[in-house]
């Protein structure tokens, strides 16, 4: 994706891939800077220990409390996060959905969701639900975001009656767990699927498989359904915008991510 814009704009740039183990993060941080790289994009497992080892952190990813993006700036290196606004821009201009004064569910507390959470919580919702297998890690996020912003926040588990209940008034329902993601395709995070009901917007953040099983229960009760692929391409936008200083061709950015996620679909098939 990044690599197809880059050609797009004719930016002598590439974007590889580096497989660094947790006891590695200091050096390879540190290495951005001593090869002179633009930056990087930082991922699962080290999204949150990467605060400590950068030079500064702009104020959004200091409140999240996670960084996916790196920009090396007069070999300083600057810690963002593009997951939160990537996440609100693919929810405006892919569900054409505002979430100013809404009523929003959310399933999961790990790093996706705070990231999820915060956008919303910034983005206007009047009332936000947080529910997660684990409730102590729901209720922390939950404490997390009432002190930051004005919205309604309450905490549960994926199995009490609380989930149900604001399902019923809920515009949106968020799912940034894994559950159903490649190779656990049968998974599915909700168990009340009734409340699942025509025109709820169910946006879930996984993209392998391209629908999930929560996506396919909620189509068949009449929800209008998105997967991940548009915060994925939105925070690589934003990312490529914050590296370069250049607009984004997000087309062909979305385009290099569905072919590259369709042969790996492929791959697991044979
Ligand atoms: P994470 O920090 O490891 O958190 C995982 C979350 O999933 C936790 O809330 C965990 O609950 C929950 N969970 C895991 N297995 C479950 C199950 N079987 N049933 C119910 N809940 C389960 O991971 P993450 O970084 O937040 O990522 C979460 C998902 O979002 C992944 O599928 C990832 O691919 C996706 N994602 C997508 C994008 C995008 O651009 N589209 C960006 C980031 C992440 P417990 O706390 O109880 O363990």
């Amino acid at each position: 994706m990044q690599n197809e814009a880059f050609k797009e704009l004719r930016l002598n740039c590439c974007y590889l891939a580096f497989d660094v183990k947790v006891d590695d993060l200091a050096a390879a941080v540190k290495a951005i800077g001593a090869l002179g790289l633009g930056g990087a994009n930082v991922t699962i497992p080290h999204k949150e220990r990467v605060l400590d080892y950068l030079d500064e952190v702009e104020e959004q990813a200091r409140l999240i409390g996670a960084v996916n993006t790196i920009v090396c700036r007069g070999g300083r290196l600057i810690g963002y996060n593009t997951d939160a606004p990537g996440f609100l821009e693919s929810l405006r201009a892919d569900a054409g959905f505002d979430p100013g004064g809404s009523h929003v569910v959310i399933l999961g507390a790990g790093g996706a969701a705070r990231a999820v959470a915060y956008a919303l919580a910034l983005g206007g919702v009047e009332s936000m639900g947080i529910f997660n297998r684990n409730l102590s890690r729901a209720e922390a996020l939950a404490r997390d975001i009432s002190r930051s912003a004005a919205c309604k926040v309450e905490a549960g588990d994926l199995k009490g009656v609380a989930i149900s209940r604001a399902l019923a008034r809920a515009d949106l329902l968020v799912n940034a767990t894994s559950a159903g993601m490649h190779p656990h395709t049968d998974e599915v995070p909700l168990s009340d699927l009734a409340a699942l009901r025509p025109g709820l917007i169910v946006y879930d953040l996984i993209y392998n498989p391209t629908k999930t099983r929560l996506l396919l229960e909620a189509e068949a009760r009449g929800c209008r359904v998105f997967n991940g692929i548009g915060m994925l391409v939105y925070q690589g936008a934003l990312a490529f915008e914050l590296w370069t200083g250049q607009k984004a061709p997000v087309a062909v950015m979305r385009a290099a991510a569905e072919k590259a996620l369709g042969n790996v679909k492929k791959e697991e098939s044979v």
